[in-house]
């Protein structure tokens, strides 16, 4: 119980040392000489207190030299006299100090309540995090690691780097800078002592210094000259290396989970559980690639021997991640490809002639290449699977036609669906005007009286019997929406274009042939199967204009044909994109009217606004009231937002698209597909807050004639990282270089359809790592040849992987 007091006399014989300079101890004598009174609870009367109640209002601080020495000797005299014997509480924290209840047997499946030292918070925060059992504490893996492998001395500290010592605590105290409270400590070590502050914490004073030899892990930062460590991880020496002196496992947390409480966990967990994780790959497999045994790769993981055992140890959990998907993607395929039972569908040439003959425009040679590709699959009795990728403003749709065209030649169904109700109906026009076009010369006429009643029959001369197209989505009246589902059922409608309103349960075709899904970056696996269940065995062609880096080609997209269209219809030069300082605001506005006044119209995009669609609309209404009252006021206004139902959205476009319109305000909603050639500029603000190939879709708004197109980016954001993202699509044109920069600065988030696509999270693996996918996908396409249905034994832990990963999906794979 002499501690303190001998720390003391150590610090008082070094101020002697130092000449009385008051610098022996960082933060001065004071706080130091305080401590012991209250620490040693010493009795008025005591002449080391005696002492100290004679120094001046600020204490030992404001004395001189001289009088300093006096005070020192006199306190040393003190010093030397017995302490007096006070029992200090030396309790240790129970964080530290917990223990598993149960030891062997256990089970990978107990709960962690089972932990002790876990308090209940714990528990719950735990379950928060989706951790029950101890199975989910070794697989909630580490998402980085701080590297406190560095072990060096005090006086071989050096500022900004990470390091780790190992030293006595020689002082230690509450303490408050300005208004924040903390912990300060000295510590030392043979080569001299340091300042340790932990901000927040002013109750570990205690703990510290009952805790024996510590290390301490952390970044080593300079305070007054002197260096220092703030908020280090610490812990006793001769405990287990958890938190410092190594590389620290940092994991996913919540709110009042501490990381050393998830390291002792994990540590724990570890000890007792690591070696039953039985190795799900089969031993071949394993030493094929160079794969790390499992119960290891969990332990490295957690608590890594060197970068080298951690890269390791992630690679092995990354590769089994990725062969699951792999196994679940190339088995879907194949299953796909087993059903010799789809319609086969031809076009015959004379159709195919007319319908060509009678197009306002050439084909391109990609969409003549993408037709000769699809029209080969729908002529088989295996169920096409293809996916149709090209650029904005390629010339997707046409292609489709010409799909769903061989689907209502051979006397099947073909269904069209689109992301929202307003690219549904564009769609639903621009058939009825593409088929159309050959019996009344043009279809404008029809373009808008077709809307209102829910479905059109046309004539086109190169077919023998009327066709008719319906419309289906959401905001039909609901008359007209029985009609509608009365038609498809019973075979009337040849061509059905809708949104997600045509999987509902209560639509029902009588004989699908082809689903198409457009936009379908927009739509989730899910909701391919569905549609793919609305027939037999329906052919599929999904279009995007997202491309597909071939990562996701090999995992998303991973059971599709890939059609590419590799070519812009011609005379359209690229769009010109520039970068809008908030200063230059008024120059992009009366931009803007030049451009109108030249006869063009423009697109003002309003910022994303992530809340909701109702908080989206109603910034877009006061950017719309803003516009039309401040700046525009002698052009003609539209407004555009997702709130809007789907007549008034109608009403806005067609005026838009008829030049009764000369800047359209909107919200995201105009990004898929909307097409109107003569709009030649598109301004985009809080450009920031989209992704790069979402702006690049808005850019695809106007690259639609042969005028020059603008886009301007603007956005109050001067940050340099916003600056180059916007630089790069300045300067790329690309939409595929764009997507995989999107895919390497923002990883494959929503844009890609990832989220929605029925792959789990990943926990290790990485969708932007191409070399290890292409290794599983080779691998899982092996493993099939050699055991389809994974029967063998070595195979069945595959099996239960691929299994648990895919059931959600199910539907599609039996
Ligand atoms: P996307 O691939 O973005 O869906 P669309 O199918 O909407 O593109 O076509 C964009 C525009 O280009 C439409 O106005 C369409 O009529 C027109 N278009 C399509 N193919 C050609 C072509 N070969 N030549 C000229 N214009 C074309
Ligand atoms: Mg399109």
């Amino acid at each position: 119980m002499t501690e303190g007091w001998e720390r003391l006399r150590g610090m008082l014989q070094l101020e002697q040392k130092k000449r009385y300079t008051n610098v022996a101890v960082v933060g001065g004598l004071d706080p130091h000489l305080q401590r012991i009174v209250s620490e040693y609870r010493l009795p008025a009367t005591h002449r080391f207190r005696q002492v100290l109640e004679a120094l001046p209002g600020r204490g030992y601080a404001e004395l001189h030299p001289i009088q300093r020495k006096r005070v020192v000797e006199e306190l040393l005299k003190a010093l030397a006299e017995a302490p007096p014997a006070i029992a200090r509480p030396a309790a240790r924290r129970t964080v530290a100090g917990m223990q598993p209840k149960v030891r062997a047997p256990g089970s990978l499946e107990a709960p962690v309540s089972l932990f002790k030292g876990l308090s209940r918070t714990y528990v719950s925060k735990l379950e928060r995090l989706g951790i029950k059992t101890a199975r989910d504490v070794l697989f909630h893996f580490p998402h980085r690691y701080n590297d406190f492998s560095n072990v060096c001395t005090i006086s071989e500290l050096m500022i900004g780097q990470e390091q780790s010592i190992i030293a006595d605590v020689w002082t230690a105290g509450p303490t408050t800078v300005g208004r924040r409270k903390a912990t300060e400590a000295v510590i030392r070590d043979d080569t001299g002592t340091l300042r340790v502050i932990w901000w927040g914490q002013p109750f570990l004073a205690r703990t510290l210094r009952s805790s024996g030899k510590l290390a301490l892990s952390g970044k080593v930062t300079a305070f007054r000259g002197r260096l220092q460590m703030e908020n280090p991880e610490w812990e006793p020496v001769d405990a287990d290396s958890l938190n410092t002196r190594r590389l620290v496992p940092v994991y996913p947390s919540t709110e009042g989970l501490p990381q050393k409480v998830l390291r002792k966990l994990a540590r724990d967990a570890i000890e007792l559980f690591a070696d039953q994780v039985s190795d799900e790959l089969p031993p071949a497999l394993v030493s094929k690639h160079k794969l790390m045994p499992a119960p290891k790769a969990i332990r490295q993981v957690h608590f890594p021997d060197s970068r080298e055992q951690m890269e390791a140890a992630r690679r092995r959990l990354a590769f089994e991640e990725l062969l699951t998907i792999e196994l679940g993607v190339v088995k879907r395929r194949q299953v796909w490809q087993q059903d010799a039972q789809a319609p086969p569908l031809a076009l015959p040439p004379a159709v195919e002639q007319g319908f060509i003959e009678s197009l306002p425009f050439v084909m391109t040679g990609a969409q003549a290449r993408a037709n000769r590709a699809i029209l080969r699959d729908l002529g088989q009795n295996v169920s096409m699977n293809r996916l149709l990728e090209g650029d904005v403003g390629s010339g997707k749709t046409v292609v489709a036609a010409t799909a769903l065209l061989a689907a209502v030649a051979s006397g099947y169904q073909g269904a069209i669906m689109a992301p929202t109700e307003l690219l549904a109906e564009q769609h639903y026009r621009t058939f009825a005007r593409l088929l159309d076009a050959g019996a009344t010369g043009s279809g404008d006429g029809l373009w808008f009286s077709v809307l209102g009643s829910g479905f059109v029959v046309l004539q086109p001369p190169y077919l023998e019997r009327p066709l008719r197209v319906t419309l289906l989505t959401g905001s039909l009246k609901a008359g007209e929406r029985t009609e509608a589902q009365q038609a498809i059922a019973a075979g009337q409608s040849d061509i059905v274009v809708g949104t997600h309103a045509l999987i509902q349960e209560e639509v029902s075709f009588s004989r699908l042939g082809l689903g198409v899904i457009d936009e379908q970056h927009r739509f989730g696996v899910l909701q391919r199967a569905a549609l793919r269940e609305k027939g037999a065995y329906p052919h599929v062609l999904v279009m995007t204009a997202t491309p597909i880096p071939r990562t996701l080609a090999l995992t998303v997209y991973g059971d599709l044909d890939v059609t590419v269209l590799d070519e812009m219809p011609p005379g359209r030069p690229p769009v010109r994109t520039h970068r809008v300082r908030p200063d230059q605001r008024n120059r992009a506005y009366e931009f803007l009217r030049q451009q109108v006044k030249g006869g063009r119209q423009a697109y003002v995009i309003c910022p994303l606004v992530e809340e909701s669609e109702a908080v989206a609309a109603r910034a877009a209404v006061q950017e719309y009231e803003r516009l039309s009252q401040h700046v525009y006021p002698d052009l003609r206004l539209g407004l555009l937002h997702g709130r809007q139902g789907s007549s008034e959205k109608d009403t806005t476009m067609r005026a838009f698209r008829d030049n009764e319109l000369d800047v359209l305000v909107s919200t995201a909603v105009v990004e898929v597909g909307v097409d109107v050639p003569n709009a030649t500029v598109i301004l985009i603000e809080g450009a920031d807050r989209f992704g790069l190939a979402q702006l690049h879709q808005f850019r695809g708004r106007v690259r639609r004639s042969q005028h020059q197109a603008y886009c301007l980016l603007l956005t109050e954001n001067a940050s340099e990282e916003v600056q180059e993202r916007l630089r790069i699509m300045e300067q790329v044109d690309d939409g595929f270089q764009l997507a995989e920069e999107d895919l390497r600065l923002r990883g494959p988030g929503e844009y890609f359809g990832v989220r929605q696509s029925g792959l789990p999270d990943l926990k290790v693996a990485s969708l932007t790592d191409v070399a290890l996918i292409e290794e599983t996908r080779e691998a899982a396409i092996r493993l099939l040849e050699q055991d389809p249905d994974l029967k063998r034994p070595e195979n069945r832990g595959l099996a239960r992987r691929a299994a648990r990963l895919w059931e959600n999906i199910s539907g599609e794979v039996s």
